[in-house]
């Protein structure tokens, strides 16, 4: 097996490739090295195909994932976010370089405790992290423009997507054994539901 070797080869292989043309999407993926975001014993498959595991059984999700999920939020640089599951901080760090604040929410301290140096030393700042569970946690900040959950709930958990402005645009895994990745947007007050795609992420706790 030859292992993908570079963050550039990641990206024009399994992202560019399969459809991700949003140059800005594109051009925060360049700017957040993933290595740094794998546990030193991971690292020569840091640029690989699939999740990876990441400690406490959670995982850092697939680059494509990552990718396709940030897309379809259309992030233009001035929203705030609710990303529910900071997991290695990756996504969180894809999402703050897209948008205006980012609220990450993490159940699992162990995971929690690293991530603020890892965004320190990409230099960045616009994140705001807390302990607990993301259906809860950023309650008081609400609504946001965007949510994202990489974790799966059994079903459609509406506490989290009640939390969507007008005009937001929420993306995330529902199921058990099988999961679909929905899209959800709330327009003129009323929230339209689009399943996209099988996916597997961990579940929600
Ligand atoms: N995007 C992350 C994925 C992490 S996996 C990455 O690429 O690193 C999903 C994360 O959701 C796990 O770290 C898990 O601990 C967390 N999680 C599960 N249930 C949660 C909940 N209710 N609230 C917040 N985080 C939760």
């Amino acid at each position: 097996m030859t292992l993908v070797s570079s963050n550039e080869q990641m990206i024009r292989e399994q992202i560019e490739s399969r459809g991700i043309r949003d140059p800005r999407v594109l051009s925060a993926f360049r700017s957040v090295p993933r290595e740094l975001f794998v546990p030193s014993i991971a690292r020569g498959e840091a640029f690989e195909d699939n999740p990876l595991p990441i400690g406490c059984g959670q995982t850092i999700s697939q680059p494509f994932i990552v990718a396709l999920m940030t897309e379809r939020l259309k992030l233009a640089g001035h929203e705030r976010v609710l990303e529910l599951g900071t997991g290695s901080g990756y996504q969180t760090a894809i999402l703050a370089r897209l948008a205006g604040t980012v609220y990450s929410a993490e159940i699992e301290p162990r995971l929690a405790a690293t991530v603020r140096a890892r965004l320190d030393s990409l230099d960045i700042h616009n994140v705001v992290l807390r302990l607990g569970d993301g259906v809860e946690a950023f309650r008081d900040e609400g609504p946001f423009d965007a949510i994202l959950a990489a974790a799966a709930a059994p079903e459609m958990p509406e506490p989290l997507i009640e939390q969507l402005a007008e005009g937001g645009r929420a993306i995330l895994p529902v199921g058990r054994d099988v999961q679909v990745l929905w899209f959800v947007e709330r327009k003129k007050g009323k929230l339209e539901r689009t399943p996209m795609e099988p996916v597997r992420f961990v579940p929600l706790r």
